[in-house]
């Protein structure tokens, strides 16, 4: 089932998720459902905020082709997609990465973020067994990016200040039709 895809302005956005205590089946269907409306609107991720939810769970599906290198490509290798994260969280970085980043709830959008190279991250995966993946390169900008949605915090925050500045007028008009939550 298709999720409305909750945009910049809207107040949840700003909202922490609570961690989920079991995967029941409701929460799995969730994520499908999460799933499938992101392949729907060609996004690599999308968390729990991002359909009006808070519930501490995002999804992620990054293509192998998204990787600039093939090191980075062999190093994520191990890590099948889709990627279900209940209670998703980063337990340790290393290195940076400066690239351009995009949000389903900032349409027609992007700017650059610096972020970790790579990340460590622990969560709970669809069948409740705990989980520890390190990956690199895009995908750990994917893993940063939605665990960032679970805490309230928005892609825009983590620009410069010359890149925000460039976004201002879209970010305020998108805003201003969505609610007016910055
Ligand atoms: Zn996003």
């Amino acid at each position: 089932m298709l999720l409305d895809i909750v945009k910049y302005g809207s107040a949840v956005l700003r909202e922490t998720a609570t961690p989920v205590p079991v995967v029941t089946p409701d929460l799995v269907r969730l994520a499908e459902n999460m799933l499938e409306t992101m392949y729907h609107a060609k996004g690599v991720g999308l968390a729990a905020q991002q359909v009006g939810r808070l519930e501490s769970v995002c999804v992620i599906d990054v293509p192998q082709s998204c990787e600039e290198d093939d090191e980075t490509k062999a190093f994520n290798a191990s890590v099948k997609m889709p990627l279900v994260m209940f209670n998703p969280l980063i337990i340790a970085k290393e290195g940076s990465q400066d690239g351009k980043e995009g949000c389903l709830s900032f349409p027609n959008m992007g700017g650059k973020v610096v972020r970790a190279n790579q990340v460590t991250c622990q969560f709970t995966d669809a069948a409740g067994r705990m989980q520890i993946i390190t990956v690199r390169g895009f995908l750990a900008r994917a893993v940063q990016h939605e665990t960032d949605h679970l805490n309230g915090v928005l892609y825009v925050d983590l620009m410069s200040a010359v890149e925000k500045l460039a976004l201002a007028d879209k970010l305020k008009k998108l805003a201003k039709k969505n609610g007016g939550n910055l």
